[in-house]
């Protein structure tokens, strides 16, 4: 039915398009629901526009050419997409009309919109922000992944405390479009059927690429029990279940494994069944196909290839050859733990018929490098995910500039000293339509009007802000929209958090995934210092909204005692009638990218704070920078390239630095109990994480389990920033009660931030790595 009206759209001159898409959904509406728009309840409405949009997708071509990037990732934090789409359609604004024009809200329709919970953090959502640079930029290259039915989890605060439940967001009618490609994915022992399922990713008055989303036909949602809790071994009917499965047992590990396996195998056997239907030749696949491998998750995509190209009669040599020239490798980060090693024993299980290429690719390296260090295989009988990409791949790269001088002169020196030529930087980058033009369109048509919307495209033209740093009017301006999204965040979390906020204090945000080396415990004893410090008389200038955001891995202890420190901070200052004037702590339920677009663009004051050395890039911290928001962090990750950009006065920077940090470590000489015992400030606050009044609100074995780990082990070094943290903090407070100061920061932050759109990302991996 699409087909049909939107080949007359095609033909119709740009002017006259508009009217005939608002007819087209009128007629939609007509005929799903038998009525006129103005009578449709809004889920009646979203699915229209599901509808809709998803024809006018289906009818945009994309790049045919002859080399493909398939970029394969286990996740793509891809958030809603009926306002993205609409923008990238170019018809936002006239669907908008045409529902106020009949007293609908196209915001509360947005509301009906389940967000799909397919990725855990910035290395998922980074993948979807690619998709929109590719498909905007006309690039030839889709996203492969898997079809998760719960995701993530879903955070739900009960006692102060995090539980998990499941996340569902697959319904009958969704992004999703059942494909016929179907494979039959060998494990160890028995096969299973797949199934693709494909999401149209719109790019920006350009082209569509794909999101290929493979999954299992017998998979089976009842098996899910209490909170998140499922039979691990059951893998025909758990195995999408959910993303990152709890690994803190055998079970659920080797889950992994088999996840990863069946991403990857179905991945290559697209590519080489695409491949071949264009007529290329496997002999020449890296002509065809470049494949980027997503942190560690994808890495058994090179044997899995190497073994399917052999199946097809090519020979082990040419075939390792072939891959290595088709693979490369995104590093995303430089702890330890996260770099997958999978014990030699789970791969026998899940997928016997890689370990005969494993084997083979680990002994060629061993014989060409006497260093134990570099070998794929190591004396415990572990396969190091990533030494496999970095020998049989073209190119590494991290993902800040910081990060990738740090992989190469000391995480992984010993492959840099091997394979210079392999590793380059690709600073990471956030799409714009989604992080301004879509989360702020008054922002955004302020900035159109003062420059025009050519930054829309070429986000380098934020620049010509820069002329209008001194014009009282532009500024005044700046601080009236801010308002309005303080106060549109106030209503938002009343009504759909019950939540209660100040919009004239300050808004003070950390949203990231809880993390230690993200230290939002070093955030939470700021608020204790504060707390303190009114108690004792010195009131801030301006009441201060500190507002958390952040889910912690179900079996990560530590960082669900930070969220129960949060918590009980929360209600225990609610309750004190001596602070709660001047101070709240907010921590909002189950953060994810819907929330993200409503918190960014009301902040004032964003935390960047990890331990220098450990933040790979972060990605949050240019949203912020975006929508006019002020950094307080330390010299990490992308901060280290947007303090470059802003200059001292536009960034308040703290704490020691990564090559301080690093020789911490090696030095193992960070004792966190001097530091407690040394600064009254530091003990006070410790001290009152395990008091009669914290016990009162919270669980005391929580409590004492944090106090303890600050006290012994602190391995994320809070307390050496702390005092600089806490200077740092009333300095940046106290600038922001000068306005028209405060406004020229904001102002040169979004002028200075065209760099980090992924625009300018994915331009560089193309001409560095993908050359498509
Ligand atoms: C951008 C984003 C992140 C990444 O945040 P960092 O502060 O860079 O770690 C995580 N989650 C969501 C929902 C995001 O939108």
């Amino acid at each position: 039915m699409h087909k049909h009206w939107l080949g007359n759209i095609m033909k119709t001159a740009p002017g006259a398009r508009n009217m005939e898409e608002n007819m087209k959904l009128q007629e939609i509406v007509a005929n799903r629901c038998g009525k006129e728009i103005s009578q449709c309840t809004n889920e009646e409405l979203y699915y229209a526009l599901l509808e809709m949009t998803k024809g006018m997708a289906e009818e945009k071509v994309s790049n045919q050419g002859k080399r493909k990037l398939y970029y394969i990732s286990a996740e793509f934090l891809i958030g809603k997409l009926l306002s993205n789409n609409l923008i990238n359609l170019g018809i936002y604004e006239d669907v908008k009309k045409l529902l106020a024009d009949n007293g609908k809200s196209l915001a509360e329709i947005e509301e009906v919109e389940p967000e799909p919970s397919l990725g855990n953090g910035g290395l998922g959502r980074l993948a979807a922000c690619f998709l929109d640079s590719i498909a905007s930029l006309g690039l030839n290259g889709d996203g492969v992944g898997l079809n998760y039915h719960y995701g993530l989890f879903k955070q739900v605060f009960k006692n102060n405390l995090q539980n998990e439940t499941p996340n569902p967001w697959i319904e009958k009618e969704s992004w999703l479009t059942k494909t016929d490609v179907t494979y039959p994915i060998q494990f160890g022992g028995f096969t299973l059927q797949s199934r693709l399922y494909d999401i149209d990713v719109i790019g920006y008055e350009n082209r569509t690429t794909k999101l290929h989303l493979f999954d299992v036909e017998t998979v089976d949602e009842s098996l899910v029990g209490e909170g998140i809790d499922f039979d691990k071994e059951d893998i025909a009917k758990n195995l999408t279940l959910f993303l990152y499965p709890d690994d803190s047992d055998d079970k659920g590990r080797i889950l992994r494994v088999y996840q990863q396996y069946f991403m990857v195998s179905n991945a290559a056997r697209l590519i080489i069944d695409e491949t071949l239907a264009r007529g290329g030749d496997l002999h020449k696949l890296n002509e065809y196909a470049v494949i980027q491998i997503n942190d560690t998750h994808p890495s058994m995509v090179i044997p899995e290839m190497i073994r399917l190209l052999m199946e097809r009669g090519i020979l082990m040599d040419e075939a390792i050859d072939i891959v290595s020239k088709t693979c490369a490798y995104t590093n995303h980060t430089i702890l330890a733990e996260a770099l997958e090693k999978w014990p030699i024993h789970f791969l026998e299980k899940a997928v016997p018929q890689l370990l005969p290429i494993i084997y083979e690719l680990n002994s060629r390296v061993t014989k060409k490098y006497d260093d134990r260090s570099v070998a794929i295989i190591d004396d415990e009988k572990r396969v190091h995910m990533a030494h496999m990409d970095i020998h049989y791949g073209y190119s590494v790269n991290g993902v800040a500039y910081l990060h990738t001088e740090i992989l190469k002169n000391t995480e992984l020196n010993n492959f840099y000293r091997i394979y210079p030529e392999k590793f380059n930087n690709k600073t990471n980058g956030i799409t714009f339509r989604r992080w301004l033009l879509h989360c702020d369109p008054e922002m955004t048509e302020f900035i159109t009007s003062l420059i025009g919307p050519g930054f829309k495209k070429n986000a380098e033209e934020l620049e010509k802000l820069g002329a209008y740093v001194n014009d009282e009017e532009v500024l005044k301006k700046l601080l009236a929209v801010k308002g309005t999204r303080k106060t549109e965040l106030k209503n938002y979390l009343v009504k759909t958090q019950g939540i209660e906020l100040d919009d004239n204090s300050i808004y003070d945000i950390q949203i990231k995934r809880l993390h230690e080396y993200k230290r939002q415990q070093m955030n939470a004893l700021y608020v204790i210092h504060k707390y303190f410090e009114i108690k004792a008389g010195k009131k801030p200038a301006r009441p201060i909204t500190v507002i958390f955001g952040a889910k912690a891995a179900p079996a990560y202890i530590i960082a669900k005692d930070i969220i129960h420190l949060i918590l009980c901070l929360q209600e225990l200052i609610a309750n004190d009638p001596e602070v709660a004037p001047y101070l709240k702590v907010v921590m909002v339920e189950n953060y994810n990218v819907t929330l993200a677009e409503k918190l960014i663009p009301a902040a004032d004051i964003h935390e960047q704070i990890s331990l220098a050395s450990k933040e790979a890039s972060g990605t949050s911290n240019m949203k912020f920078m975006l929508n006019g928001a002020v950094a307080i962090g330390t010299m990490d990750g992308a901060n280290v390239e947007m303090h470059q950009f802003v200059g001292d006065d536009n960034i308040y920077i703290f704490g020691e630095s990564s090559e301080e940090v690093i020789k911490h470590y090696e030095k193992a000489d960070y004792v966190s109990r001097s530091y407690y015992e040394n600064d009254a400030n530091i003990k006070r606050a410790i001290d009152f994480i395990v008091s009669d009044q914290m016990k009162a609100v919270g669980c005391a074995e929580n409590l004492e389990r944090l106090y303890n780990e600050l006290l012994n082990k602190d391995w994320f070094m809070t307390l050496p920033d702390f005092e600089e943290y806490v200077a740092t903090k009333e300095r940046i407070y106290a600038d922001y009660e000068d306005r028209m100061a405060w406004a020229k920061k904001m102002l040169v932050n979004i002028s200075k931030a065209g760099f980090f759109s992924s625009d300018r990302t994915i331009a560089q991996y193309n001409e560095d790595i993908w050359h498509l």
